[in-house]
């Protein structure tokens, strides 16, 4: 059992340790507003050696400890109740690239790294939708976007990994040196090590982008475009997204297709949409830099911060569909979704990856060639905590419902897990997962807030 801890006690860093109310109150909160655990400290280390000692220290005294990167999984994941959480915001160096590659302190979130890639004409193949989560804490769940489906997820571009182990071991690791570990921290949910540095494959990046947005009526022509398009990666990005019509109950399908270029080249339109059947009515394109289209979710976040949503609870939930049950639970859920199910300002993504292109074994993803990402992002409203709760049920409902269909979960989720409910996730995985726990996380203190190994 894990013993008080005086702060006193704590090995000095050359970061700062906090345990004033302001600190931990932050540590025990994030994106989702539903979960709130309190740390008994909050570390914020100057380096990977601060991560180790303090690491270290807890491992000896089996007190918990969680890194937090922006602090946006939803369901307490980054938290460590009666622990220390580890602030890895200061450890956010972008370091000098070397050639097709570029390193970076965990702490960075994408946003600097693409700051410091686009001057050298280079680019992350994968980006998330938001350019403000940290390396590390998209590193633990995957790191899914729009051009996943021709390379990945963004675990599927780290060539290696600097990591400091549950005993407090700071290790290289990548496919070839300590593979094992490579493995166990990648899409790991922190339980076996700490990233402290990830080194990442980079693109030559153009300048400009066409994005497309394309609306259909009917969802099985809705999926099948985007199949067409993802299997013969013609454009660049390829995201779709259900939504509601000003009609009650009917819902349409927007898909979002994006093209890369650089000027005189230019997208060839009619042999990009050619034979798609979206209603060419309401089709509407648009140019823009690479890096406004990278950052076209600021406009949206400045006005939910302004508005408020952007501080209400998101029991979100996001899933992996088999592409032969698709079209059966997307339609049945929408069917069954009312407004109030989504929240004001809720949304939902559907858009497919191909699965030759998944390559990290912890990501679970269906058995099909290819898988469907199903997001479900709730916004709670204001002061409403049983209606939260009452999306979280809804939740459980889906998961339940898919599980048995083949589907999967990608854990970056609002969705209570039982230890049973993770060993059947991670299948034929989970004793790898839980012999690496033994061995890098053998005190178990690392990430509680996920409740793999903690969970009933
Ligand atoms: C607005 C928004 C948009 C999003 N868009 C996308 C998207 O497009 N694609 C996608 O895939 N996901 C997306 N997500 C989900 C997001 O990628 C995950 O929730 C991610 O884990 C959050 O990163 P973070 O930096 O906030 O990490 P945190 O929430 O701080 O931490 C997440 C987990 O990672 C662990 N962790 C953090 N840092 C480290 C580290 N250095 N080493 C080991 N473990 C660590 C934490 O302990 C915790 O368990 C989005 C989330 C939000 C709120």
């Amino acid at each position: 059992m894990a013993q008080p801890f005086q702060l006193a006690e704590l090995p000095a860093i050359e970061g700062e340790v906090a345990t004033d109310d302001a600190s931990v109150a932050h540590a025990a909160q994030d994106w989702g507003h539903l979960v709130q655990a309190r740390p008994l400290a909050v570390a914020r280390p100057a380096h990977a050696a601060d991560v180790a000692s303090i690491v270290a220290y807890a491992s000896q005294r089996a007190i918990p400890v969680a890194a937090r990167g922006a602090g946006h999984s939803p369901f307490g994941q980054s938290q460590a109740e009666g622990g220390i959480v580890l602030d890895m915001t200061g450890l956010s160096r972008v370091h000098a690239g070397n050639g097709n590659e570029i390193t970076m302190d965990a702490g960075a979130c994408w946003r600097q790294v693409l700051a410091a890639t686009l001057p050298r004409g280079l680019t992350p193949a994968v980006l998330t939708d938001y350019l403000d989560l940290t390396v590390g804490g998209t590193l633990a769940v995957g790191g899914i976007g729009g051009a996943s489906h021709h390379h990945g997820t963004q675990t599927d571009i780290v060539t290696a990994l600097e990591v400091v182990t549950g005993t407090g071991e700071l290790v290289r690791c990548s496919p070839e040196v300590e593979s094992e570990l490579f493995d166990a921290v990648r899409a790991g949910l922190g339980q076996c090590g700490i990233v402290t540095r990830a080194t990442i494959r980079l693109r030559p990046a153009k300048q400009r982008v066409r994005r497309w947005t394309l609306y259909y009526d009917e969802l099985d022509a809705f999926l099948e475009d985007q199949r067409a398009v993802v299997r013969d990666g013609r454009f660049d990005h390829v995201q779709g997204q259900p939504v509601a019509d000003s009609e009650p109950g009917r819902w349409r399908y927007l898909l979002e297709a994006a093209t890369y270029f650089s000027l005189p080249d230019r997208p060839d339109e009619d042999e990009l949409l050619g034979e798609l059947s979206f209603d060419r009515e309401t089709a509407e394109s648009q140019d823009l830099t690479y890096h406004a289209f990278l950052d076209r979710m600021a406009e949206g976040e400045e006005r939910l911060r302004a508005e408020g949503d952007w501080f209400r609870p998101h029991p979100w939930l996001n899933l992996f569909l088999p592409d032969d049950e698709v079209e059966s639970v997307v339609a049945d859920t929408l069917a069954e979704t009312a407004g109030a199910d989504l929240g004001d300002t809720g949304l939902i993504l559907l858009y497919p990856v191909r699965r030759d292109r998944l390559a990290t074994p912890l990501l679970r993803v269906p058995a099909t060639d290819l898988v469907w990402l199903f997001a479900i992002l709730r916004t709670g409203a204001a002061y409403d905590p049983s209606g939260a709760w009452r999306m979280i049920e809804l939740n459980t409902a889906l998961y339940e419902r898919v599980k048995v269909l083949g589907g999967t979960l990608y854990p970056a989720s609002t969705l209570p897990m039982t230890t049973k409910d993770w060993r059947d996730h991670f299948g034929d995985d989970w004793q790898t997962l839980e012999v690496a726990k033994h061995v890098y996380d053998p005190a178990g203190v690392l990430t509680p807030g996920q409740r793999v190994f903690t969970a009933r």
